[in-house]
């Protein structure tokens, strides 16, 4: 059995996770942050590797003789905004906050190394990952790009999310989608601009990006299978400066989600094609400029059933909860699930102000549960 207090440690880590509050940095300038992690990891001998999508780290901790390994995730970037809590323990970045939780999460890991720092009764490898630019860049992508699993193999990946408004320190999860996938794409119109009393010499780009708008909205309702949720959103559309002069461009810039690949791959060609076919019907041209996209969050129904048994298990019937609808929102663990089989797993926030809102704060009353969820979870898969 365990030869520790996770009582006696908790006030420390209360203090890591609010000075991890107070100094939020954005995807992949997380340098204090990492620098920070990484002298807790060494404090409990951790073999540390260091510089994965610049400012990621792997913390490995070994013990008895199996050549089984898991992998546990933690994100740490912030998200450029104001905090408005008015806590003690508040942004001291101007322009930045942890207002996804991400200093939580990363909390929650951290408390799970000390743990098994201090109880090594297990078989096999744990590797911790520690995250950067989970809101902005894509970080899990680029930690892979830097061989990530090549160098620290693992059979079985977890991560935990944090989420408002399921009860505190109640565990949610569903096999298959638990996310969806996200791409990010801006069209630029290319018209021909000219006064607004002589349209018939110009090719105007505010009606081309209308038309395409509004032809937009028929890919979900009329391409994709109403069994399969999708969302196509123009969330920014951008043209002309005055009522009498027809401008040169309009840019929309739009967000699709889908929780099928297949869909996803659909949705894309058609945003592409209704896009171009639009504007050559009326003599103008598009430019696509796509951005990074996250994959479908995908559960393995064998790691969510080994989540639940160690959940349930530990912690009582009640502790987990059968998530009944993926989340539309969108999170890139799904690239190492698209590596590794695994599970992306929501521990609830309680009552609190939601994700990305100026007035969030992740709920301290949950760390030891998320702590000890890793270390059991360790401690099960590799008895
Ligand atoms: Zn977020
Ligand atoms: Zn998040």
């Amino acid at each position: 059995m365990s030869d520790f207090n996770f009582k006696e440690f908790l006030p420390d880590l209360v203090d890591i996770r609010h000075r991890l509050h107070e100094m939020p940095e954005i995807g992949l300038s997380e340098v204090k942050t990492s620098d920070f992690i990484a002298a807790q990891l060494e404090r409990w001998g951790y073999e540390i590797t260091r510089g994965l999508a610049s400012t990621g780290i792997v913390a490995t901790l070994r013990a008895g003789n199996s050549n089984r390994a898991i992998g546990f995730r933690a994100d740490f970037d912030a998200l450029p905004m104001q905090e408005e809590t008015g806590l003690p323990y508040a942004s001291r970045h101007a322009g930045a906050m942890h207002a996804c939780g991400h200093d939580g999460h990363t909390s929650m890991l951290l408390g799970a190394a000390w743990a098994l720092s201090r109880d090594k009764s297990f078989s096999g490898t744990v590797h911790l990952i520690f995250q950067p630019a989970e809101e902005n860049f894509g970080g899990a992508k680029l930690m892979l790009e830097d061989g990530l699993l090549e160098r620290f193999p693992c059979d079985q990946i977890f991560a935990l999310h944090n989420w408002p408004g399921i009860p505190s320190g109640t565990f949610a999860a569903r096999a298959g989608p638990v996310a969806a996938s996200i791409d990010v794409v801006t069209i630029t119109v290319k018209g021909k601009g000219g006064h607004g009393a002589q349209p018939e010499d110009t090719v105007d780009p505010v009606v081309v990006g209308s038309s395409i708008v509004m032809a937009l909205q028929s890919i979900v309702s009329r391409s994709v299978s109403p069994h399969q949720p999708s969302v196509v959103t123009v969330g920014s559309f951008l043209s002309g400066s005055a009522s009498n002069i027809i401008p040169d461009t309009a840019a929309l810039e739009i967000s699709m989600r889908a929780m099928n690949p297949k869909v996803r791959e659909e949705i894309r060609e058609r945003v592409a094609q209704v896009a171009t076919y639009q504007a050559k019907s009326y003599n103008a041209e598009v430019a696509l400029d796509w951005q990074v996209g996250y994959p479908a969050t995908i559960n393995d129904a064998e790691a969510v059933r080994a989540a639940k048994s160690t959940i349930t298990q530990h912690f009582g019937e009640d502790a987990f909860v059968e998530l009944d609808l993926p989340l539309m929102g969108s999170e890139d663990f799904s690239f190492l699930l698209e590596k590794v089989p695994g599970a992306y797993v929501l521990i609830g926030n309680g009552d609190s102000s939601g994700l990305h809102t100026t007035t969030y704060d992740f709920n301290d009353d949950i760390l030891e549960r998320g702590a000890m969820y890793f270390y059991h979870l360790a401690k099960d898969r590799l008895a």
